[in-house]
């Protein structure tokens, strides 16, 4: 059995440095994470071994602990609840995250209303509406065809990992009614792991798609595959394997996500490659 790599898979910059930056504050000791700190079932667990405490993302943690900014960032308010609380903060919010923020926030002082396209409760949308007094969040073409707002200024601005296809038609059908500026706010990580799928698409008889089943960025790879080849399989450990008989293939394309860590997608590949 041949194995194919994608060009590009596996962490992007803003789940590296996240990951970086909890591992040099584990060595000095425990750290608490608002939420899972990277949507990876198997690296968590790996995190929470060297000491990553993880407690809901609405929880504060005890006064004098350390606790890590996730990489979708944080309300400003909930930042300052923390700080207030004797909480010491490890920012790991993604710079093009931060990017957005301060983009929104420049739009908010100049007097714009924010059209921001994304999912109400994730919680890279939770943390950047605290940038702005006047927005909407919306996420659909319907929406975007029943929003109705006077305001004279309109900045839109999408989630990094929106899919593109559906913000260009939401922004299309809202320019149609508004004028309104568009600054670039969806992230080229997935999207670059997304092109390189389908490069490697034609080269092999089945699609691996390393990632979290739980993993939005996971399942948008995983139906790209589905929608390339029909052989495709999401696996997140080696027992996923049992199901899928890859030995009916010659030759394997592998890919990853972006919350995918080298060492995970390294087992599985050698596991591949011995089965
Ligand atoms: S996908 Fe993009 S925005 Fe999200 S963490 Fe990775 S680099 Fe940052």
């Amino acid at each position: 059995m041949q194995i194919i790599k994608a060009k590009v898979m596996g962490y992007c910059t803003g789940v590296k440095l996240a990951i970086n930056k909890a591992e040099a504050a584990l060595r000095e000791g425990p750290v608490y994470s608002l939420g899972a700190l990277i949507h990876n079932k198997a690296e968590m667990e790996r995190l929470k071994l060297l000491g990553l405490k993880v407690i809901n993302a609405n929880e504060v943690p005890p006064a004098g602990a350390t606790a890590m900014v996730r990489a979708h960032g944080l309300h400003p308010q909930k930042r300052q609840e923390l700080l207030a609380a004797g909480v010491t903060l490890i920012d790991a919010t993604c710079p093009f995250v931060l990017n957005n923020q301060h983009t929104l926030q420049s739009y908010n002082t100049n007097g714009y209303f924010a059209i921001i396209i994304g999912q109400k409760e994730h919680a890279e949308i939770t943390a950047l509406v605290g940038f702005s007094h006047n927005y909407v969040v919306i996420s659909t073409v319907t929406e975007a065809e029943q929003l109705v707002t006077l305001a004279p200024k309109i900045v839109v601005m999408a989630q990094t990992t929106f899919d593109k296809t559906n913000y260009e038609h939401i922004k299309e059908v809202l320019a149609n009614r508004y004028t309104l500026e568009a600054p670039p706010s969806i992230c080229p990580a997935p999207l670059s792991r997304l092109k390189a799928l389908e490069e490697l698409s034609p080269l092999a008889e089945a699609l691996v798609i390393i990632g979290d089943k739980d993993s939005a960025n996971s399942l948008t790879l995983c139906n790209k595959a589905l929608s390339l080849n029909k052989n495709s399989f999401l696996v997140e450990k080696e027992s996923d394997f049992d199901k899928i008989f890859l030995k009916n293939y010659h030759t394997i394309g592998l890919a990853a996500s972006a919350s995918s860590p080298s060492w995970l997608i390294n087992n599985l590949e050698l596991f591949l490659q011995e089965d």
